[in-house]
């Protein structure tokens, strides 16, 4: 599908189209470099989530960067990935039902290329496919540290699971798959320290359960934007894979950090641009981006730059704006920069990246590997 471009490069950030997805690139780059120089200085690999920002371009800054890989979510991801140059990931998922598997098997051709089980059909599925294509496939068990998404639990069931990997014919075990979702948006930092200090006693036990049973684990691997630091101080991960501190968005920014005081080592990068389209009434005006160009699945958006001004209703192309006394004046026309409340949804509906320095549009890549998850 073809699809218009927002802008042209060397535009004014006045004239680019909206809704756009933009990115702040000296912010973006300054993000970057302090995770990059965090996971360096704490001696432990960095495997950043490609599920964020669903672009090749940003993989590949990500990997020029000292990162060792990057995670992706779905097999249409890892190929849009492998596609752009990347050589190395690590599908931090469940990959199920003979099309996919298929598809997995035929990226080892291009890339390293690793993939995560909670079930033993699953498993039996992934070894036949990868001996059809006279391959090996590396295997990470998932174990369910607290999110209650996927995985199997902690001790006997993960050792259970592991020793059919190694005897799996095709596959080769190389560790645990262990993200807490939900701790990463815990705000108080003790409840955060609390939550990964349990997801790390999991990962230690299964670890030294399998050991003892002849079958050591190679990577233990999990970690997002929120707690990096604590699994990053376990002894326990050797591998982090956070995702969204390249963009941040409105609900990391309800973080608190030990202090009381917001997190503040990452900045807001990314912003939906947006325009004014009416101003029916004296305390409201409507904005261009509403559900289609917004996840609003952690809340809605802040609007930045401007004080006194809620987003307060996405419909489909409508947002609604509550103004205050002094933000009256807003004109259809305006343009402003909303913050999403969730990074990930929100490039999912964007075509491309309006990356701008100085007011002039710089750069315009591609969301590859947006879309759902096939
Ligand atoms: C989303 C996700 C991450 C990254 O989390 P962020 O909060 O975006 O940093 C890491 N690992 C897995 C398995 C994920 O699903």
């Amino acid at each position: 599908m073809l699809t218009r471009l927002p802008a042209a490069i060397g535009t004014h950030l006045r004239d680019v189209d909206t809704p756009a997805l933009l990115v702040d690139l000296d912010a973006l780059e300054r993000n970057l470099g302090r995770m990059a120089r965090f996971a360096q200085q704490a001696g432990i690999a960095l495997r950043p989530h490609a599920k964020t920002h669903k672009s090749a371009v940003i993989a590949l800054q990500q990997l020029a960067l000292g990162a060792v890989g990057i995670c992706c979510q779905k097999i249409s991801e890892a190929e849009a990935m492998i596609a752009g140059g990347v050589r190395d990931v690590l599908i931090s998922n469940q990959i199920v039902g003979r099309q996919k598997i298929e598809r997995l098997i035929g990226l080892i051709d291009f890339a390293h290329v690793s993939v995560c089980v909670d079930d033993a059909d699953n498993v039996a599925a992934l070894s036949s496919a990868s001996q059809l294509h006279n391959a090996t496939l590396d295997v990470l068990v998932e174990i369910n540290v607290g999110a209650n998404r996927c995985g199997v639990p902690p001790g006997e069931p993960a050792l259970e699971l592991a020793r059919l990997v190694t005897r799996a014919p095709g596959l080769r075990f190389m560790g645990l798959q262990a993200y807490n979702g939900p701790a990463q948006h815990i705000h108080d930092d003790a409840g955060r320290r609390q939550a990964i200090a349990s997801v790390v006693q999991h990962c230690q036990q299964t670890r030294d359960l399998l050991q003892q049973h002849g079958i050591p684990c190679r990577v233990i691997t999990g970690a997002g934007t929120g707690t990096y630091p604590l699994e990053a101080a376990s002894g326990v991960f050797n591998e982090l894979q956070p995702g969204s501190y390249l963009f941040m968005d409105a609900a990391y920014a309800r973080n608190r950090c030990a202090d009381g005081g917001p997190v503040s080592e990452f900045e807001q990068s990314l912003f939906v641009y947006t325009t004014v389209m009416s101003r029916v009434t004296a305390h409201t005006a409507v904005v261009d981006a509403g559900l289609k160009a917004l996840g609003v699945d952690a809340g809605m958006p802040l609007v930045a730059d401007m004080a006194g001004i809620e987003y307060v209703k996405a419909s489909d192309e409508h947002g609604t704006l509550k103004l205050s006394a002094d933000t009256r004046g807003v004109r259809p026309g305006d343009a402003l920069r909303l913050i999403p409340g969730n990074c990930d949804p929100t490039v999912n509906l964007h075509d491309w990246y309006v990356g701008f320095r100085n007011d002039r549009v710089e750069a315009l890549w591609p969301v590859s590997a947006r879309g759902p998850g096939y």
